[in-house]
């Protein structure tokens, strides 16, 4: 199994889905994506088995039920689970998968796979910009943004068993750091070396 697999985490407004869609875009052979399930609705322009797989519950019970999740978790009142089938082959393929996924999701990921998995935790530069960029997304109505923000807090103390924090300045520029990390990061004996990254 020569794949890595790549957690990003972050609070919501952090800016993660830029980032994730600007490493996919501009080094698609580099990159891959897991595309996780979950029980939500789908936003405007997110397609099935592309952005997420949706299910209905009664669906996601069963799959869990059957053992077909490395890790799930109930999100903001829904599921959200990475899928077995999903990981396995790309892992099999030698492929760098991406994961965007909650906090304690990743590190359910690592708890499986512990010499393979390297915990990124992207961060705003202030909870100020998080919320701004709530707002401009247009997404999440008043009550959504004060539950987002909320979990802000546990999110973050949460950062603390990440393998490395990112600052989301510029997208070009945590993008680079991050593939600083991935290229720079060392194993010794199952454990990824933590360093710092400014
Ligand atoms: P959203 O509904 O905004 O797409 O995602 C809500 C939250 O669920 C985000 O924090 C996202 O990272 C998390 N999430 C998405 N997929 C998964 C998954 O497969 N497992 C876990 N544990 N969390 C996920």
């Amino acid at each position: 199994m020569a794949g890595l697999l790549i957690v990003l985490s972050a609070p919501s407004g952090a800016g993660k889905t830029t980032i994730i869609d600007y490493l996919i875009k501009n080094y698609p052979d580099e990159f891959c994506y897991s595309v996780s399930a979950t029980t939500r609705k789908p936003r405007p322009g997110e397609i099935n088995g592309c952005d997420y797989f949706f299910l209905s519950e009664e669906e996601f019970k069963k799959k869990i039920a059957h053992n077909e999740f490395i890790e799930w978790e109930i999100v903001h009142e829904n599921y959200y689970g990475t899928l077995t089938s999903q990981v396995e082959p790309l892992l099999e393929a030698g492929k760098k998968i991406i994961f965007d996924i909650d906090v304690k999701g990743g590190l359910k990921i690592k708890a499986a796979y512990p010499s393979n998995s390297i915990l990124i935790f992207i961060t705003a530069p202030s909870i100020d910009v998080i919320v701004d960029r709530l707002r401009k997304r247009g997404t999440e109505n008043d009550i959504e943004i004060k539950k987002r923000i909320a979990r802000y807090a546990i999110e973050l103390e949460q950062s603390k068993y990440f393998d490395f924090i990112v600052i989301n300045e510029t997208v070009e520029k945590a993008v680079d750091q991050i593939r600083e990390i991935i290229r720079t990061y060392k194993k010794e004996s199952g454990k990824i070396t933590k360093r710092e990254i400014n």
